[in-house]
């Protein structure tokens, strides 16, 4: 303790007129930078808002596993921010997240370096594949306690689960911790060749089109064409199947595509049976996916809002 230095006792550092004034007047600028940068509530009241609807997902989660008997351990929820903006990830990194989702390359690559340049860096080594007998426990995916904490980064994993286009696969290739669109053969091809050139092994998923060709927007293959492309996918060394990936069509309940597509992984499972990955299961209806044995779910809007509009 060196004499002199601090505020002396009477000086009322404790919530003072001085304090109060000057706090006001921070909360102000900080307002009108927000104006000036257009970007909508305080970067804490931003964050506060992420780490609430995270809290609530992940006691949906917990409660949906709890339902249907499973571990939580299980279950990774990869957080789609598309259309949201870097800073939103660099919070939820923050708070904890380390499995984010995006529907476009080009959006994708520009958030990354973002993101990256804030000093979370990319984990393209991981698998993709839950273990809990290897992973670290205290690198749970969604744990609260890990939030806030500001611990040093392990690594973001970012997933693609967009529509791909062919001639954007191959850059998809070399950053996607996990590919869940795969719905073609010369995709497939273009996502190995990507991999290749990448000197990696990219772990992929078939989408499987619930509607049958409904809606070919939507993207997958039917189930019938889903054995045939899982072959293909697995035939690449470049390539790892991991499993199945489906949006479950909008209907009053999304239960029964999710067993079919449970059906179909397990089916599949006779032949491959790394392909251990059930991508199923968004915010409007991750309990069904849970129950129908989904080990990722992909979340945006429960955790991030309603998305803004695409631009
Ligand atoms: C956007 C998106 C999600 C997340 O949907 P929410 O309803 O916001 O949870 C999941 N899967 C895919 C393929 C998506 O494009």
């Amino acid at each position: 303790m060196t004499p002199g230095r601090g505020p002396a006792p009477d000086e009322g550092s404790d919530g003072g007129p001085d304090e109060a004034r000057d706090r006001a007047r921070d909360r102000a600028l900080d307002r009108a930078l927000d104006r000036a940068l257009d970007r909508g509530p305080s970067a804490a009241g931003r964050r506060d808002e992420l780490r609430r609807g995270l809290e609530r997902l992940d006691e949906r989660v917990g409660a949906a596993c709890a339902a249907a008997g499973r571990d939580p351990a299980g279950v990774r929820v990869v957080v789609t921010t598309k259309t949201w903006p870097a800073s939103d990830v660099v919070h939820l990194a923050a708070l904890g997240v380390r499995d984010v989702g995006e529907a476009r390359e080009q959006e994708a690559r520009a958030k990354r370096s973002e993101v990256a340049a804030a000093g979370w860096a990319d984990d393209v080594e991981d698998p993709g594949v839950e273990d809990p007998g290897v992973e670290d426990p205290g690198e749970g995916d969604l744990g609260p306690e890990d939030r806030g904490t500001g611990r040093p980064a392990p690594g973001l994993r970012w997933h693609f689960l967009g529509r791909l286009q062919r001639n954007k696969a191959a850059a998809v290739a070399g950053w996607a911790a996990l590919v869940h669109s795969c719905d073609g053969d010369r995709l497939a091809d273009a996502l190995a060749r990507g991999a290749e050139r990448a000197g990696r092994v990219l772990p992929v998923l078939v989408q499987v089109d619930l509607q049958d060709g409904v809606d070919p927007r939507r993207g997958g293959v039917p189930p019938a064409d889903v054995r045939a492309l899982a072959d293909r996918v697995a035939a690449h060394p470049a390539l790892r199947l991991d499993g199945l990936m489906a949006v479950a069509p909008q209907g009053p309940d999304p239960a029964r595509p999710f067993a079919r597509l449970a059906a179909l992984a397990q089916d599949l499972r006779g032949d491959h049976p790394g392909a251990s990955v059930l991508s199923a299961g968004m915010s409007g209806d991750l309990e069904q996916a849970v129950a129908a044995g989904a080990t990722h779910l992909r979340v945006g809007r429960a955790v991030l809002g309603e998305r803004p509009p695409l631009r």
